[in-house]
């Protein structure tokens, strides 16, 4: 690690009774403080302050790790594997502003920083996110999975038409050597134009039998590699919803014995996570339909499975989770948000269907809800409790990948005054999902290393299989049954913050510098 005393892999070392480090984990103790708030009828809050003691063991050996993505020629699955080709070989290339070096730009574990503490002069002191505890390197990250196309992984990068062509000259000889595994392809679920693509398939089989043989690529896929985990990730094309339908995937065992029965409701999407919840393997949905329908998150929780999703939160909705947030948290009141997106890629070939574009728009629909539901001065019956959102997707070949949002922020100030905010965004939209994606895996990996114990219980336990930190990456995160979730950015952020500095038996981050405030 470089600092001796670090775990491997890390760069931080905690020097506190709180904190102590074993031959092969972390373990740490720390209480968590939060509160219980009774609202009285006449609208006055009782709070009860709690505190809750925990301890945490994180394991600091980090497996060899692969990834399998389904629809790996794709858009992202094939700038991501580039990505990390160049990184791994220090690739160098040449553009019109001069000479490129490979980097990690955009993800949150490889390109940010978390602040641990100050310096003796009272300056604030900030670590690589990625170094906080022993993670993943995407660099060591093995690439493989699925796609319903069988161009070779080279072959699709250009023809994603993302990356700068200097660049593909340099990776394309790796990246022909990797062919995506067949797939399984029901054509009612995606857009109808996406059926020429569909030539790489596993055909004559029932869906039960796609289970069976997505296992077997899995285990293949691990073996041929020596990997120790394997995560799965929904890279491919945007399904539309599947209906939620009593007797057929609301339970864990009517999914199960739909699939047996090759029930024509359960989509490819939830085939795949059955076929990795059944064996242990995360599976996480980069796209918004429902795939973890009822049955599906039923059959995670009791198989004690990390899943993840849904959809990419990468451009637009990422800026609204903190746009939003900020209004509100402001005082200033939103009324309307309108968001126009035009994308020429075949992400929005495929959304240009109706029923596809569907998902996306109940996907980015839900993002402002819970900003909308923290703040009942601004939103109440009397003036109102609803955000005029408006969400349209055009397709327009022309701008390729180059995914352009268009956003107008429509508020009410005080005194019955307006403010519009407008914001044009060009998302290069390839290169914004990628790093994304390495940031899913390393985190929910790291999350599988570490377990807790509860103030005077013996047993040592794992988090929720519903792992919702991920859902900094999630335009509409998945959630616990009953729970509402979380989108706001900087919630988000600083759960994850705070969660590594638990691990590391710190308090939470805070502003309070009492150092400089007090004289
Ligand atoms: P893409 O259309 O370029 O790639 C999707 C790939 O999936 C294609 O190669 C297709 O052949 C393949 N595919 C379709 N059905 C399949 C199946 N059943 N099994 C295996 N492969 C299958 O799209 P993209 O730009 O790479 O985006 C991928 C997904 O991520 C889309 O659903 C998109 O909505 C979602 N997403 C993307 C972004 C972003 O790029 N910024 C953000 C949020 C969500």
């Amino acid at each position: 690690s470089g600092v001796g005393s670090a775990p491997r892999g890390s760069c931080v070392k905690v020097v506190s009774d709180t904190c102590s480090y074993e031959p092969d984990h972390i373990l740490s103790s720390y209480t968590y403080e939060n509160a219980r708030v009774e609202t009285t009828d006449d609208g006055e809050f009782v709070v009860h302050p709690t505190k809750s003691a925990f301890t945490f063991k994180t394991s600091t050996e980090v497996p060899k790790t692969g990834l399998m993505i389904v629809g790996w020629g794709g858009n992202n699955g094939s700038t991501l594997t580039a990505t990390i080709a160049a990184n791994k070989n220090n690739v160098t290339w040449s553009t019109r502003r001069g000479l490129q070096k490979s980097n990690y730009y955009g993800s949150v574990t490889q390109s940010s920083t978390v602040k641990l503490g100050i310096d003796a002069k009272g300056r604030d002191v900030y670590a690589p996110f990625g170094r906080v505890l022993p993670m993943v390197h995407p660099n060591d990250l093995v690439l493989g999975g699925w796609d319903i196309n069988d161009a070779n992984i080279g072959d699709a990068m250009e023809r994603s038409k993302v990356l700068d062509y200097d660049l593909q000259q340099k990776v394309k000889e790796e990246l022909k050597a990797y062919k995506p595994l067949p797939s399984i392809y029901y054509p009612d679920f995606i857009a109808a134009n996406q059926g020429e693509r569909a030539n790489n398939l596993k055909q004559g089989m029932d869906k039960w039998q796609h289970v069976l043989e997505i296992q077997k690529d899995i285990r293949e896929f691990k073996e041929k590699n020596g990997l120790d985990k394997v995560f799965v990730m929904w890279s491919a094309n945007t399904e539309r919803y599947a209906e939620i339908i009593p007797g057929v995937n609301d339970t864990a065992d009517n999914l199960l014995k739909s699939i047996k029965e090759s029930h024509s409701e359960v989509a490819p999407s939830t085939v795949f996570a059955v076929a990795c919840i059944l064996m242990g393997v995360v599976f996480i949905n980069g796209a918004p339909q429902n795939t973890f329908v009822p049955g599906a998150l039923e059959l995670a929780e009791r198989e004690k499975v990390f899943i993840g999703g849904d959809d990419f939160k990468s451009g637009q909705t990422k800026i609204k989770s903190v746009l939003a947030q900020f209004l509100v948290d402001a005082g200033i009141k939103p009324l309307s948000i309108v968001s126009y997106n035009h994308l020429g890629n075949n992400d929005g070939y495929n959304l240009s269907a109706p029923q596809q574009f569907r998902s996306k728009e109940i996907s980015k629909s839900s993002v402002v809800d819970d900003v909308i539901a923290s703040n009942q001065i601004l939103f109440n019956k009397e003036v109102g409790d609803k955000v005029d959102h408006c969400i349209v997707i055009k397709y327009v070949p022309a701008v390729g990948d180059n995914k352009v949002a268009m956003d107008e922020y429509h508020s009410e100030l005080m005194m019955g005054g307006r403010n519009n905010i407008a914001i044009h965004t060009v998302c290069e939209d390839s290169i914004l999902a990628a790093p994304l994606i390495i940031d899913l895996v390393v985190v929910a990996e790291l999350f599988g290393r570490v377990q807790f114990k509860r103030e005077g219980s013996d047993e040592w336990e794992g988090f929720h299989s519903v792992l919702s930190v991920l859902s900094y990456w999630l335009k509409a995160p998945i959630h616990r049954r009953g729970e509402e979730p979380i989108n706001g950015l900087n919630k988000q952020r600083m759960a994850l913050e705070n969660l590594f500095r638990a691990f590391l038996g710190m308090g939470p981050n805070n502003e309070m510098r009492l150092e400089s405030r007090m004289a």
